[in-house]
């Protein structure tokens, strides 16, 4: 059998898209989808940006129903925040390793180790480990919310790299969790030294997920919501981007006049790709895979997640962390 040619998958696409635009009106739903999405997923949402953002569109959303084009932690974030709407995640499968490289028991253990410290968890992590926390943070936020704890200590959870970063932007005693993002630790400090001499004068951008000697590189250290915010307001032409390869087609898409480039091809992360147009499609004619959070649970988490949107609201400007 031959495979199909760019046309015809142009084609397919087209075709799911439509369906899906019926459908989703059908059933009062909202796509939401994160930056790391497939392009022709980002195409299709309602709303695209960064775990931030996602879930303060979904906290303020009239739609019943949501579908959330992401991985699983940021369904259950919606679930926590909205818990009388149905929140379908089209792949049940799309999980962050990250957010499972700690469980709440794993987490209590290690708060009986440090009793006196504040525990904060980047959203990346599941509502089990927000339940366990005291304040929620996102890339956008964590120096905001760290900044404003009272104690001088925090046991940060799950990933080490933004971690380290925060602590040297805070004047704070910070105890890492030794979790990492196997998409963004793919990116090499030689990465950017080779793209750097390939576009002599582009800006480098990077996440904070990336290891240390790679944010040493970087002009910017932003979330994905700050790098898209970033590109519309630089002059610059050229953009070496350190983050998930999907984000390059929404930078792409929305400043046509300017060439982004990603800093490793290998910085691909399998989960969020689970997402398929077909597998949208199948969620809103099944009402299902579903992503609900237990009562107990959710209300815990609720009161991390809250505190984060209460006191962690981005900077208007630019959302820089650097
Ligand atoms: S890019 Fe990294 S942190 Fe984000 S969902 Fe994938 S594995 Fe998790």
């Amino acid at each position: 059998m031959n495979k199909p040619d760019v046309s015809q998958i142009m084609e397919r696409n087209a075709e799911l898209a439509g369906e899906i635009v019926r459908l989703k009106r059908r059933r009062g739903a909202i796509i939401l989808a994160h930056n790391y999405q497939r392009g022709e997923v980002q195409d299709l949402a309602d709303f695209v940006g960064d775990s931030l953002e996602l879930s303060q569109n979904a906290s303020k959303t009239d739609a019943e129903v949501i579908v959330f084009c992401g991985v699983h932690f940021m369904a259950e974030t919606a679930s926590i925040l909205c818990p009388d709407k149905k929140v379908l995640l089209p792949d049940i499968n799309a999980d962050c390793p990250m957010a499972n490289m700690i469980t709440a028991e794993s987490l209590i253990a290690k708060k009986r180790e440090v009793p006196d410290a504040a525990v904060v968890c980047y959203i990346n992590s599941s509502a089990d480990v927000k339940a366990e926390s005291d304040v929620c943070c996102t890339s956008a936020n964590a120096v905001k919310v760290i900044e404003s704890l009272e104690t001088d200590k925090v046991l940060f959870v799950p990933d080490q790299y933004l971690g380290h970063y925060i602590s040297t932007k805070v004047d704070k005693e910070m105890i890492l969790w030794p979790g990492f993002c196997p998409t963004h630790v793919k990116i090499q400090a030689e990465n950017i030294i080779d793209k750097k001499v390939e576009h002599p004068g582009a800006k480098v951008i990077v996440h904070p997920e990336c290891r240390p000697e790679v944010i040493a590189l970087a002009d910017e250290v932003l979330s994905t919501g700050g790098m898209c915010r970033f590109a519309r307001q630089t002059d610059a032409k050229v953009i070496i981007v350190g983050t998930e390869v999907g984000i390059i087609h929404r930078l792409s898409k929305e400043n046509p006049d300017k060439k982004f480039i990603a800093a490793s091809q290998k910085a691909v992360c399998p989960n969020m790709k689970k997402i398929t147009l077909e597998k949208v499609l199948w969620a809103l004619q099944d009402m299902a895979p579903e992503v609900r959070v237990t009562e107990d649970i959710r209300v815990r988490a609720r009161r991390a997640v809250d505190k984060m949107l209460e006191i962690g609201r981005v900077d208007p400007k630019i959302a820089s962390l650097s």
